[in-house]
């Protein structure tokens, strides 16, 4: 069966001497892998096809018995010559690739996250974003795969957080404790700064995290609690320079 995607390159690989696997973001069925046979060569079929950071649409076939799938040919739709040719901006994107890569992606939230991934480069091509972007990046995905706690209310007493107290984010329920809720035994006290930033993340798209001016402990805070949240809910801990699935 043949198929027309349009995907996101987020690695490649060679495996003979012509031939490459190619693993991507597809708009429609999240992140997945194909064979491209003489992809190396053929520049009739794959030019420029065929490197991260470039938007294409593939003619996709799956082999007769389904196991595998193998790329007939593509168009370039987009590349990013500014993320290309930047070494800054290529490690920022780098980084949000391989967080897609590691994730994974739900069936349901593909066609989202495919979205944010394009606004996301989109953003970093266009601007010149600081090293917490892709912080924000990796939130917004748990947010879009559906880890999306509710950073307005008191997860006990529904109650507003309006307060500039600090509240306490229970990681592991994905809920907010006021603090005339918490009992003061469950740790993890975060700013109100925090909760704002992280609603803030959750309500918007990358083209309006760079306008944020956010003091440099509260990006800390959020990349912290972020990051435990990740690992609890979706498996996944930072390991140097990649993403490990636990
Ligand atoms: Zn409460």
């Amino acid at each position: 069966m043949e198929t027309t995607e349009k995907v996101l390159i987020l690695k490649t690989g060679k495996f003979k001497e012509n031939d490459l696997w190619v693993r991507f973001l597809s708009a429609s069925r999240g992140v997945q892998t194909a064979f491209a046979f003489g992809g190396s060569r053929s520049r009739k079929r794959f030019g420029g096809c065929l490197e991260p950071f470039s938007m294409v649409l593939f003619k996709i076939e799956s082999n007769k018995t389904g196991a595998y799938q193998v790329l007939k040919e593509g168009s370039l739709m987009k590349s990013y010559p500014g993320i290309r040719t930047d070494i800054r901006k290529m490690g920022l994107a780098a980084n949000c690739l391989k967080f897609i890569e590691s994730a994974g992606t739900e069936k349901e939230s593909s066609r989202r996250v495919y979205d944010l991934l394009s606004a996301t480069l989109d953003a970093i091509e266009e601007s010149e974003p600081d090293d917490f972007f892709p912080l924000f990046f990796r939130a917004k995905v748990a947010f879009e795969q559906g880890y999306n706690p509710d950073f307005t209310i008191c997860s006990l007493c529904g109650k507003p957080l309006f307060s500039s107290r600090p509240v306490v984010f229970d990681v592991e329920k994905g809920g907010i404790i006021c603090s005339d809720c918490d009992s003061g035994r469950r740790g993890n006290t975060v700013s109100s700064g925090t909760i704002r930033t992280l609603a803030w993340i959750q309500d918007t798209g990358p083209a309006n995290w760079m306008s944020l001016n956010i003091p440099y402990e509260i990006r800390q805070e959020c990349f912290a609690v972020m990051d435990r949240f990740m690992a609890y809910h979706m498996g996944l801990v930072w390991e140097g320079s990649s993403y490990r699935k636990i």
